[in-house]
Parts: structure tokens; sequence; C-alpha cells
């Protein structure tokens, strides 16, 4: 069997800095017991390795007991709820990604400028619950181009659009464009705010999808970005299946058995461990080689929040300098069952919608 590995794929930065918050919250509080409003990521093994770590997972801001330390997940909050805990009495830790951040503070500046905003993506998502509570009188939200013809909107002529950070950049671009030609005046954003780790991955999946037999994307159901890399694999001609772990693996999946060739990829909140544990099981079972493609490097940096290096600093601890960066994860054969063969697979990046 051929298995492939794109670069990139698996964490982006705002996950690992999600993540990276909780480790820190828990290791500055190692007495307390530690509250994470909604899933900290959409990864079940995140999320279970943390339990197993005595934090809780909340998905209302009154369950939490007064003076328990709280952190809001990556996808970022509602106004409402911040208040909530505040009032509460709640300390907050936010480890919100800094480009949804951004994709929040939208919706509150383009409304004082009189513009209605439609919001393209899922509507039940945290991200688009979080950015439509921040200017709910002003904001609609879009998830498909057949609802684009029925849209009320009360000035033709004072109209935007933001798209969720993690649709794919095909279905967004399908319904960005029904919206350009039913209001010919929607004003343009001024750049897309599908997330580089968004556009990255499923390019890579674009571009070797069409050469293998299948592609297995690491990830969970609730990811939304790990659902659309197989909704792309599919597209672009190999059957793309998600799988939380090799355990899920179907043999029945590789027609031509050890003949095979497949794709290997993960969602922004999945694991590179679990991404080495499926390239294993499929090499020990079939034989083969493992071959690692570069398509495109990734150099996004972030830095932690304000609140956990305060949180260090009254701590006496040193406050941390270092931003969180994600480069491509070193490959060995204990962990993946063979050392890779590097391909270069270079191409142009996508442009925007
Ligand atoms: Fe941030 Fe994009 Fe990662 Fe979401 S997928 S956490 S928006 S970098």
């Amino acid at each position: 069997m051929r298995v492939i590995l794109p670069n990139p794929r698996g964490f982006c930065a705002g996950v690992q800095m999600a993540v990276d918050v909780v480790e820190g919250v828990v290791a500055m509080f190692p007495d307390s017991q530690v509250y994470v409003y909604h899933e900290i990521v959409h990864n079940r093994h995140v999320v279970d390795r943390f339990r197993e770590r005595n934090v809780t997972f909340v998905e209302r801001i009154k369950d939490i007991p007064r003076g328990s330390v709280v952190v809001f997940s990556a996808h970022g909050i509602p106004p409402s709820v911040r208040e909530e805990a505040k009032e509460r009495g709640l300390p907050a830790n936010d480890a919100t990604c800094p480009l949804d951040t951004k994709v929040h503070s939208a919706p509150t500046r383009i409304s004082r400028l009189g513009y209605e905003i439609l919001l393209v993506g899922h509507a039940d998502h945290q991200e688009i619950i979080g950015t439509r509570g921040e200017a709910p009188d002003a904001t609609s939200v879009v998830e498909t181009a057949e609802q684009v013809d029925s849209l009320q909107v009360r000035d033709e002529n004072k109209l935007t659009y933001l798209t969720q950070t993690t649709l794919s950049t095909d279905d967004a671009a399908v319904i960005v464009n029904a919206l350009r030609n039913r209001f010919p005046n929607l004003h343009e954003p001024s750049s897309s705010t599908i997330c580089y780790a968004t556009t990255n991955r499923q390019h890579a999946v674009r571009q070797i999808a069409p050469e293998v037999d299948v592609t297995l994307v690491v990830g969970s159901r609730n990811s939304s970005n790990s659902v659309r890399l197989t909704e792309i694999a599919a597209a672009a001609g190999s059957p793309g299946y998600l799988i939380d772990d090799a355990s899920e693996i179907d043999h029945s999946w590789f027609p031509r058995g050890g003949d095979s060739s497949v794709l290997v990829t993960a969602g922004a909140s999945a694991p590179e461990d679990l991404v080495a544990g499926v390239c294993k099981s499929l090499l020990n079972r079939y034989g083969g080689q493992l071959e690692q493609w570069d398509v495109m490097d990734e150099n996004v940096e972030f830095r932690l929040p304000g609140s956990l290096r305060r949180i260090i600093l009254d701590r006496g601890g040193d406050a941390p300098s270092n931003s969180v960066v994600i480069g491509p994860p070193s490959i060995d054969e204990q962990s993946y069952g063979a050392v890779p063969l590097t391909v270069s697979a270079r191409s142009e990046p996508p442009k925007a919608i």
C-alpha cells in the first residue's frame, strides 16, 4: 500500500493555542476544578484526554459554580455568554482563535456603519452563534445557495457578507456568487474570512485526492473543517471517509487491498498521534511505503492570550514570550510504521472567493 501524508494537515495554530490555554490553566490551578465552556476544539480525543485530567466541559454558564476557573473554547462566544460569566464572577480565560475573534468583531463594526450582514455558514456552529450574537438585529445566517432567493433585507445597497472560517471554499463560492447575483450592489469584505488553515488543508486534498484510491480524514463528526475535507476528496475523485482514529478503519474501503493508494489527512483539530496511528495500522496490515507530500508551507504564529500570561505572571511564573507555531510533524518509524519518502508537490495557493 502507498500511504500518502499531505503537508499541511492536522492541528492549526488556533487549535494548538486553545489546547495550550487549557494545559496552562490546568497547570496554574492544580487544586481547582477547571471548566471549559463548550468543547475546547471539535475533537473527541482532545476533549476526552482533558476529561481524564478532571476538566469539565459545559454547555451552560449556569452549570459552572461561582468563583470557578473557566476557559472559553476556540470558536468564540456571543457577548451574552461573556456577560453571564462576568455576572457569575467567573474569571474567564479566552481561548478563542484570533481569526475567529476577527470574524466576531466584524458585525458590530459593520452594523454601526448601517450595513446588514449576510453570514454564510452553519447556523448551529458555535462560531456562527457567537458571531451572529454580536449584532443579532443586523445579521442573517445563509446556509445554502437555495436560501438566497427568499432572503428579506432592509436595503439592498447597504449589504455585505462574512463567511464561517471553516467552510469549503468551493461551497462558499457558490453561495457568495448567488448573493452577488441577487444583490448586485453587495459590498465585498476587504478579505476572505475562510481561514488560512481551512484553505490550505483543502488545497492539499484537492491536489492529491485525484491520484489516490481512497482518502481518510482523521477528525470528529462535529468538526466542520474535517467533514468538508471528506466532501472535497469525494468531489476530487476519491471516496473520503471520516475517522476518529485507526479503530474506525473499514478495510472494505480499499478495493485493491495492499495495492491501494491512500491519502491520510486530518482536520485542524485532530492530534497528529492519531494520524500516526492510522498510518501504522495500514502499514502493519498491508506493508508498503509512506510518502509525505509537501504542498505548501505554513508559518502562522499566535501569541498566548493576555489573560493566561497575566495569571502566570501573578503566580510568579515567567511570562511566556513564546508564540504558538505549528511546523511539519517529525515522523519516525516507531510511531508511523515507516520512515517517509518526501515528495515536493508544491503548487499555487487557491485564489480567495
Ligand atoms: Fe483558527 Fe482557522 Fe484553526 Fe479555526 S481552523 S482555530 S479559525 S486557524
